[in-house]
């Protein structure tokens, strides 16, 4: 079976971006790349994973339930949603995780889709090996997806010009520690050129 690679977009929401409840500095900035990128995967039949934070109103991930975060991406409000700049196509699958108010959710390995199949069936059903993560934020939920997907034995290609991370010297030591556990390092021109090798 042919190695297969699937695009994985981390919490684009508006929560996330300026202005948002936990808003990520010019986390906004990394949109134009990220709609590049989910063109090409789309251009190559490569499916696209998009997740999202999505939190009951109450949950242990809170501060006011004893957790560390404000409230943010509760579902069906506004923070929840996608960054109006975020083009997500419909052939997209969408995942969310948090759901459970007793769980953090921070990788995308801890999310579902609607019909409740977890990321990893599906990516075991597809047949995908290698992901490519983009997304907020670097050092929180980028990082948990590619430390999850490294150790769950896949290849990962982390899109360094299409994260965003909370804290500089955060999102420094997550680059250093993805490294050190084999993942690679990936720009835009070389996905574009991998992905026209035609395997
Ligand atoms: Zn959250």
């Amino acid at each position: 079976m042919k190695a297969k690679k699937a695009l994985v977009v981390v919490d684009l929401q508006n929560d996330f971006c300026p202005g948002g409840a936990l808003g990520v500095r010019e986390g906004d900035l990394i949109i134009p790349a990220v709609n590049k990128y989910v063109k090409l995967f789309l251009n190559k039949n490569l499916p696209v994973f998009v997740s999202r934070d999505w939190h009951p109103k109450t949950t242990k991930h809170f501060q006011e339930s004893g957790g560390p975060w404000p409230p943010h991406c509760i579902q069906n409000t506004r923070g929840a949603e996608f960054h109006p700049d975020f083009r997500v196509p419909g052939q997209a699958i969408i995942l969310s995780k948090g759901i459970n108010p007793d769980m953090d959710g921070y990788s995308v390995f801890d999310a579902q889709n609607e019909q409740g199949k977890f990321f990893e069936d599906m990516l075991d059903e597809m047949g995908v090996k290698e992901l490519y993560i983009g997304g907020i934020a670097t050092d929180y939920c980028v990082r948990m997806t590619s430390l999850d997907a490294i150790n769950k034995k896949f290849k990962v290609h982390v899109l360094v010009d299409a994260i965003k991370g909370v804290d500089e010297e955060a999102s420094r030591r997550t680059i250093d520690e993805i490294v050190a556990q084999k993942g690679n390092l990936k720009t835009y021109s070389d996905v574009s050129s991998e992905l026209s090798d035609g395997f």
